[in-house]
């Protein structure tokens, strides 16, 4: 089986968003044929869209996976239902959001599977945790995650790492 590097970006704002990332992450290590390689810090983010809704707790994971992208889809699927994700409002608050930032180097566009992930060059919570991870990875089309971040505003992203550290 060919193994390759993908990018998962997770997002929760619902029912203890720091556990179901946490508990995201161990499921993504338990998937087939697959395994969490990095995981960045848990990053707090203010919603898109609607905003009366919770902040929410992102994080990004480094996996390696012989999963083909249309698999690894439907398997993020399965673990987002198994965490109760309710589908219902577009960018509506959610107990966990799985999304393909990258898979490789694939650029693959079709109607349930845009990778690149579409939002990933503009979102902060995606990209200062991929950051953390890689900055020299290659985007498709767009350059290296190290250019992408000089081109995006930290904005209102808290590391809560961090935060904890300077409280602590
Ligand atoms: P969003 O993440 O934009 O808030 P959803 O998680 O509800 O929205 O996903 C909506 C659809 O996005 C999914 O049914 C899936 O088919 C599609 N999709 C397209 N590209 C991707 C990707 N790279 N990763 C995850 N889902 C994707
Ligand atoms: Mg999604």
């Amino acid at each position: 089986m060919n193994e390759c590097v993908a990018f998962i970006g997770l997002g929760s704002n619902l029912e203890h968003p720091e556990s179901q990332v946490q508990r995201a992450i161990q499921a993504l290590d338990g998937l087939p044929g697959s395994s969490v390689q990095a995981v960045s810090s848990l990053y707090r983010s203010a919603p898109m869209g609607p905003q009366d809704q919770p902040d929410y707790v992102n994080a990004v994971v480094q996996l390696a996976t012989g999963l083909l992208p249309e698999e690894l889809l439907d398997q993020l699927q399965r673990v987002e239902q198994v965490h109760g994700r309710e589908r219902g409002q577009h960018w509506g608050p959610r107990t966990l959001d799985l999304d393909i930032l990258l898979y490789g180097d694939a650029v693959i566009e079709t109607e349930c599977l845009q990778i690149p992930h579409p939002g990933l060059a503009q979102r902060n919570f995606v990209l200062y945790p991929l950051a953390e991870i890689d900055d020299h990875t290659m985007v498709p089309g767009l350059g290296s995650v190290q250019v992408l971040l000089a081109q995006c505003p930290r904005g209102d992203l808290v590391c809560l790492e961090e935060t904890a550290h300077s409280v602590g």
